[in-house]
């Protein structure tokens, strides 16, 4: 889901503590989205430059419909020699599946595929094909070597869509790290890694998308060190003959397109790989099932816009939260 990163008010607040910090940020297009990134500080701009080169080269690494990439090779054979952020992206997500009991899975692609989500052209598949793809979905089938070495499960495809781009915030957290910038924001899409302070020592604000308004907010985070990522059905999705909508994320249970009183589902935590599968998660959990959820994490917050218009948002962030479109719920640990 796409998100604005920068406020007009935030923009103009960064605009104003440019003067004593020398920022670097560059904008350019990879995993299928607009990518900004914005450091500060002396080593930022060689930081930027590296961090661009890797989210390029995860880009296509982790796309499976890039010819000849590490997921398609693993794909088409079953098995791989992997290593580095290959590796660590799978085992991430394995252990993401069992966090969320299979909600969350990366071997969600012959169900993708199913109904016709990876070439744009919607199918809608019987209940003998819904099956058929989901008698191979199961990431704990994939068995992971200490060498290195990933075997998936008989006929099993993964696609890591779910919970690459907040990867890729976490590897260039890292970069950023290893460069001494401490103070970064980087926009992927719907995942926003905010890294340590904002340039003027203040939070850093991050706005969610209001689904209903093009550029209008929910509301706006004030975040240190946290990455917020949101999910949702409004901006992906195919439509049949009648007008019906099927959103890209699906539920494996079922096998079909997640039918969710969810509209939008924001994870905020440190981690990017956590907080992009989660976010994904629980818009397939549906609001109950997604406070339950909450109540039993300890290293998360949640904001939900729900289809009945109310906005909840956990006690972590709750006061964190300002310009909100309605009325806030707190959801109490
Ligand atoms: P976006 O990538 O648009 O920000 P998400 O992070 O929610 O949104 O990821 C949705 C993508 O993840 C889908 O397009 C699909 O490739 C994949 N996906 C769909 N359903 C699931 C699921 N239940 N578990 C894991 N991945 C999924
Ligand atoms: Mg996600």
């Amino acid at each position: 889901m796409k998100k604005r990163l920068f406020l007009p008010l935030l923009a103009a607040a960064l605009l104003s503590s440019c003067k004593n910090n020398s920022a670097d940020e560059c904008s350019f297009y990879a995993m299928d989205t607009y990518i900004t990134l914005k450091a500060y500080g002396d080593g930022a701009a060689q930081a930027n430059e590296e961090a661009q080169k890797k989210i390029k080269e995860l880009s296509s690494e982790l796309d499976p419909y890039v010819e000849g990439s590490a997921i398609q090779s693993l794909n088409l054979n079953g098995k791989a020699d992997t290593a580095g952020e290959v590796r660590g992206l799978i085992e991430a997500s394995v252990g993401l599946s069992e966090r969320t009991s299979d909600v969350f899975d990366i071997t969600i692609l012959p169900l993708k595929k199913l109904w016709g989500f990876d070439t744009g052209v919607l199918y809608i598949p019987s209940a003998q094909e819904i099956a058929q793809a989901q008698s191979l979905i199961g990431s704990d089938r994939i068995l992971i070597s200490e060498s290195g070495q990933i075997e998936l499960g008989e006929g099993q495809k993964i696609d890591p869509g779910a919970v690459a781009k907040g990867y890729a915030c976490d590897v260039v957290k890292k970069i950023y790290a290893d460069r001494g910038v401490e103070s970064a924001i980087l926009s992927l899409g719907g995942n926003v890694m905010a890294i340590g302070q904002g340039p003027d020592k203040s939070s850093w604000s991050v706005g969610i998308s209001d689904p209903e308004g093009g550029t209008d907010y929910l509301c706006v985070l004030s975040v240190t060190d946290k990455c917020v990522v949101t999910s949702g059905n409004y901006r992906r999705y195919l439509t049949d003959d009648e007008g019906r909508r099927y959103g890209h994320i699906i539920d494996p249970e079922s096998g079909r397109p997640a039918e969710s009183d969810i509209v939008s589902a924001t994870v905020i935590c440190e981690s990017g790989t956590v907080a992009d599968a989660l976010s994904t998660a629980v818009f397939v959990m549906g609001s109950e099932k997604a406070i339950d959820f909450y109540k039993n994490s300890d290293d998360i917050d949640i904001i939900l816009y729900l289809s009945d218009g109310r906005l909840l948002a956990s006690e972590g962030i709750a006061g964190q939260i300002s310009a909100t479109k309605t009325v806030i719920q707190t959801i109490k640990h």
